[in-house]
């Protein structure tokens, strides 16, 4: 029986770990925190779902995979995980990442229409258009509940035989060092978003940034479904309506300020709280005046491109290192594993595009960073 140690289990460890055991390897997951914590970046509540990604089919495709991936672990923890309320973009001009996005997507064959800002109206229980082209809907699209994802993943890797270990793993050559211990295996991967550049110095080079989004009080119609998620790319953006009670979410994307995922305080800012109240102000107006009922801050991991990392280690043929989630990497865990496995299995090639090596900033795979055009 092959074997295996994962050093982090938020979605992209966890999932690789629950891939693995349903393929028969012996596997030890290592973290310090228990799985769905608040720090990492999987540990909130909901992430969108969605499959435009500008000009790039990779990741449409790996949805697509990944959605049906979702479907499969619903059935198998009868837990309710992904909400298919629908994604509306919401596209300031008429040639941009909307209308590159929309072309794959009727290329790959993902549903995908053009609403005018009137139909979108019909949408949210209150909508103003205002400075917007058109709006693309997806309406396969949606939210997943995040951190129960993750439960899922791991009560059900657990339940077939991994092993969890608390502490906090170092690399140590082609082992995992953990509490004095040095676990070897077959393959080793290191997952641990946003804290592998100090893991790996000089090796990893992620940008690690604290990102704030708000959550605002609301009456039922603002619930999702059937309110839909959106994003507006180009003012870096978005949001969902209420799930679970929890408000309806704004969180503005520009990128934060350089953030130490374990001790820095968690403290939204003032000044982002006005941007998303601004942003909810302009877009949904009866919502000006919604009272704040919760913050977070979450650990962006950035690479350059926002490609992710899914790199062999030069020096160490077993190890692999899976991260750079760039802030649109949750919706792809179960579809990443699938295609981890085959690199750890040698099926298939690592792909250059997500290796180790230098980086030119690129079309952002998140939102366009701020740039209002
Ligand atoms: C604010 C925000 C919004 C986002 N929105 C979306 C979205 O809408 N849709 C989407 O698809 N994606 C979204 N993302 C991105 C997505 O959440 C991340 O890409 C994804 O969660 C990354 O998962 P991960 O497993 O790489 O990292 P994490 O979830 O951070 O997990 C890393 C794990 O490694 C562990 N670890 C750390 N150090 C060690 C160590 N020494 N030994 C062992 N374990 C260790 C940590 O405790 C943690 O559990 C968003 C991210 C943020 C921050």
């Amino acid at each position: 029986m092959p074997s295996a140690v994962i050093a982090g289990a938020g979605v992209f460890g966890a999932s690789v770990a629950h891939r693995l055991t349903r393929s028969g390897w012996d596997v030890t997951i290592v973290d310090p925190y228990p799985p769905g914590h608040v720090r990492a970046a999987s540990g909130h509540e909901t992430r969108l779902i969605r499959f435009a990604h500008g000009p790039e089919s990779w990741y449409v495709r790996s949805v697509l995979r990944a959605r049906d991936l979702w479907r499969e672990l619903e059935a198998e923890s009868g837990r309710s995980l992904m909400l298919e309320c629908g994604l509306a973009w919401f596209a300031r001009r008429e040639e941009g990442w909307e209308s590159e996005s929309e072309e794959v997507l009727r290329a790959e064959r993902v549903p995908v229409v053009r609403l005018s800002v009137d139909e979108t109206a019909a949408l949210f229980p209150s909508f103003d258009g205002d400075g917007l082209s058109f709006v693309l809907y997806e309406p396969e699209a949606g939210i997943l509940r995040a951190r129960d994802a993750v439960h899922a993943l791991m009560d059900l890797t657990l339940a077939a035989g991994a092993t969890l270990v608390a502490g906090a793993a170092r690399p140590e050559g082609d082992a995992v060092l953990v509490k004095g211990e040095r676990l070897e295996a077959d393959r080793i991967v290191w997952a641990c978003g946003a804290w592998l550049p100090s893991l790996f110095p000089g090796l990893v080079k992620l940008r690690v940034t604290k990102q704030d989004l708000f959550h605002f009080g609301t009456d039922a119609s603002w619930q999702s479904p059937p309110v839909p998620g959106w994003v507006d790319y180009d003012a870096a953006a978005y949001g969902t309506g209420d799930v679970d009670g929890h408000g309806v979410k704004v969180a503005p994307d520009e990128e934060g300020p350089a953030f130490d995922p374990d001790s820095d305080p968690r403290i939204a800012s003032s000044k982002v709280e006005e941007r998303a109240r601004a942003y909810m102000a302009m877009r949904f107006p009866a919502l000006s005046e919604a009272p704040l009922v919760g913050a977070r801050s979450c650990p962006y991991a950035l690479t350059p491109d926002t490609h992710f990392i899914i790199a062999p280690h030069p020096e160490h043929d077993r190890v692999w290192i899976l991260g750079g989630g760039s802030g649109h990497g949750f919706k792809h865990g179960p579809a990443l594993a699938e295609y981890v496995e085959e690199l750890l299995e040698g099926e298939t090639e690592p792909d250059e595009r997500f290796g180790l090596g230098e980086r030119e900033p690129a079309v952002k795979l998140r939102t366009a960073g701020g740039r209002l055009r």
